[in-house]
């Protein structure tokens, strides 16, 4: 365990050097505004900016802009006999006995035992023998962390230790919890953030008075104060509901332009109905099901009109879009065209690729494919800008390398884009901006409402592919608990042995630092796992922090076959198709939206195999494990996640996030659905009276859009 004594027996200290650094003269002596270096933060060396830039934060604007991820409060400690296993909470006992270290390999581990009268307690600590002297027989301390049960008794790893006193000074302040990587401790941010807020110039509010007010809307230089350091939860929330209503409105707002822009287009590649698209569904090993007839026949009416076809197409996981997309990209093949499909991550790209080569060698279609990505060495990409300029591909499949200025196309009469949430609206109008008005085709799997999506889709016409194909076998759920998972290795192993395969998910790419919960990481886990199950299993792991051609050659091997069992974070979520899966193993699944479970289960069951979900929940409370039941109940993805909603009290808006879906960074679709839909409101009044932002009122508004144009602001970006 890294850190030193003081971080763990001295929060109170920071707090203290926090109050205090506004007062410390800075490096620069100036103010700050958003491009300022965060060098200039005192403090802040070489290294410390290293471990920034590993979350994306050079500037002081990028650092108030990583708003917490969650807050801890430390609350009125508890009774040991009252603990709940998978709780964090603080506990105020006396030390029994000797603290007992024992050495495994290169591990020292020091067991502590410690009651109040009402219960004992054991407490674990890994590399930290010195805590021998500190912790005193009979000495009373406060320790604070996750409680867990094994057998009959109740143990914390790692708790943190308050002298009472100082435990009290911070009782029930709300603290607030960054993003974090090795090396760099929430302290150490919260210092940063801290001074970075006194000295930072902000611009002057740029909503109307009346906007402000109609909308019930604290100023925006309140909020960004306050969603760092709440005074208390009722202001927290104040504070959060501007920012969200601040993302919506920007990102509805472009939306709104793009509308105005798109709906006048004419249709200048009017794609006729070829034999061969019919052909190829008489080829296929299936029958589409009725919802992708039906959208089929929108395709090809839009593609055949006067107009421009601006369409999104919305179906849950595994109903089948892909197969959708290469229909409408065949017909503007078949029409002397070219067509693009841009994905969100290579992975994906890549998946679509191969899929289309196979059908290609199967069907005999007439697809020239080229595949265009970030990882490929420069002159793979100067081959492919090449044959795309010369017309000689006529399908080009990639990531945002697609819309890369060196990119020139010949005749790109359609785009699709895949999971369209990933993106945001620039970039689809970037890609629709290489062709001359071509058509435009999105789809995206995520379960909302049509009320929601008109509003997020306002500029497109919706499809909807409401409908799974017949031959899907139900996938079986469980909600365990960690007691479970030998039996869920065991599990595992069984269907490695029959020949299918499994991914785990865990929340955590590597084990952070100084953090009190014990959520599972990818790092670790792929490699107890190795060890937990029988050593042919071949197990690996993948992680949005890897680079980009390893990401690419884990997926490769696992739609291979040559992996059986990949731990992963979340970035599989989004439309991987390996159908041979069959388990999806979830561990901290209390740790996920609803939505988000939902979106992972859709990575099993796509084939003819009976699949299966274990959720882990590391949390045995009552409501948790109801919550997690939900999924058991239905397989309709916009039913799962307002039912999340009903069940979860507005406490329990931080941490979790419903879905990855949308990247707003703040704003989520489902629980704040309510301000999505205010915001709404609030962009066509602005239009409708002051459509060019002409009145004085508004210029500031007006000053606000032009700034992020001019930094190339994506609302939505990933
Ligand atoms: P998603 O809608 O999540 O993008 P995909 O397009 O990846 O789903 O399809 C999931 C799987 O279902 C693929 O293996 C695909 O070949 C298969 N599939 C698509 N349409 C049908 C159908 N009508 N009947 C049976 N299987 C289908
Ligand atoms: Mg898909």
């Amino acid at each position: 365990m890294a850190g030193n004594i003081r971080d763990w027996l001295a929060p109170a200290l920071y707090v203290y050097h926090e109050m205090t650094y506004a007062l410390i003269p800075m490096k620069c002596g100036d103010v700050m505004d958003k491009d300022t270096s965060i060098l200039e933060i005192k403090g802040v060396g070489e290294k410390t900016q290293k471990l920034f830039a590993k979350l994306n934060i050079l500037t002081v604007g990028e650092l108030l802009g990583t708003y917490p991820r969650d807050y801890d409060a430390y609350e009125e400690p508890k009774k040991i006999g009252k603990l709940t296993p998978g709780e964090v909470c603080a506990v105020y006992g006396a030390v029994c006995g000797i603290p007992n270290e024992k050495r495994v390999r290169n591990l020292i581990i020091l067991n502590v035992n410690v009651s109040d009268g009402s219960g004992n307690l054991q407490l674990t600590f890994f590399n930290m023998p010195f805590l021998k002297k500190t912790l005193k027989q009979g000495g009373y301390y406060i320790f604070r962390g996750m409680v867990q049960s094994r057998g009959a008794y109740k143990l914390m790893e790692q708790p943190r230790i308050f002298a009472a006193d100082e435990y009290r000074r911070q009782e029930n302040q709300l603290i607030p919890c960054y993003p974090l990587t090795k090396g760099l401790t929430n302290q150490a941010v919260r210092k940063c953030v801290r001074q970075a807020l006194s000295f930072y110039k902000f611009a002057p509010e740029y909503y109307s008075e009346t906007l402000l007010r109609k909308n019930h809307l604290i100023s925006r230089r309140e909020a960004v104060e306050t969603i760092h350091f709440p005074a208390d939860y009722d202001a927290l929330l104040r504070a959060r509901r501007r920012l969200v209503f601040d993302e919506f409105f920007d990102f509805l707002f472009l939306l709104r332009e793009n509308k105005e822009f798109s709906e006048k287009l004419t249709n200048d590649y009017r794609l006729a109905e070829t034999e061969s698209t019919e052909q190829f569904i008489e080829q296929l090993p299936f029958p589409l099901t009725n919802a992708q007839e039906k959208v089929w026949q929108e395709i090809r009416d839009d593609c055949g009109s006067p107009y421009c076809m601006n369409r999104l197409v919305q179906g849950d996981v595994g109903s089948g879009k892909t197969i959708l997309a290469v229909l409408a990209l065949l017909l503007a093949a078949e029409n002397g065209y070219q067509g693009a499909m841009m994905a969100p991550t290579e992975v994906l790209a890549i998946q679509h690729f191969d899929t289309i080569q196979g059908y290609i060698e199967k069907y005999g279609l007439c697809f020239r494919p080229v595949l265009l990505v970030g990882s490929m060495t420069a002159k793979g990409k100067r081959e492919a800008y090449g044959r795309i300029a010369a017309g000689e591909a006529n399908l080009v499949i990639g990531t945002h390398a697609l819309i890369q200025e060196k990119v020139q196309y010949h005749s790109l009469a359609l785009v699709v884009t895949d999971e369209q949430h990933r993106f945001g609206v620039k970039q689809r109008e970037l890609l629709a901006g290489k062709g001359r008005n071509p058509h435009i085709l999105v789809m995206s799997a995520t379960p909302i409402p049509r009320t929601l999506a008109i509003i997020l889709y306002g500029d497109l016409h919706i499809s909807v592919v409401d409908e799974l194909p017949a031959n899907r076998l139900p996938v079986k759920n469980c909600v365990v608990n960690t007691g479970y998972r030998a039996k869920a290795y065991q599990f595992i192993a069984g269907e490695v042995e029959k020949g299918r395969q499994a991914y785990v998910i865990c929340p955590q790419v590597e084990a952070a630092e100084g953090e009190e919960s014990s959520l599972e990481n990818v790092v670790d886990y792929a490699e107890k796992l190795r060890s937990a199950l029988p050593a042919e299993v071949r197990v690996a792991y993948l992680h949005g922090k890897m680079r980009p051609a390893d990401k690419n050659r884990i997926m490769e091997e696992f739609a291979a076959h040559a992996i059986d069992v990949l731990v992963s974070t979340t970035v599989i979520e989004v439309g991987v198709n390996v159908p041979n899966s069959t388990v999806m193993m979830v561990e901290n699944a209390e740790r996920f939206g609803l939505a988000q479970l939902h979106q992972l289960r859709g990575r099993v069951g796509r084939g003819e195999y009976q699949s299966y979900c274990i959720f882990v929940s590391t949390n045995e409370k009552k409501e948790t494990m109801e919550r997690l039941q939900i999924l058991n109940q239905s397989n309709d993805g916009f039913f799962i996640a307002s039912q999340d909603l009903k069940l979860r009290g507005p406490g329990e808006l931080f941490g979790i996030r419903q879905s990855g879906d949308f990247s707003f960074r703040i704003g989520d679709i489902y629980s704040d659905a309510a301000v999505l839909k205010q915001a709404s409101e609030a962009v066509e009044q602005l239009l409708e009276e002051d459509m060019h932002l002409e009145r004085e009122e508004n210029a500031l508004l007006r000053k606000h859009f032009s700034n992020a144009a001019a930094d190339g602001v994506d609302f939505r970006s990933i």
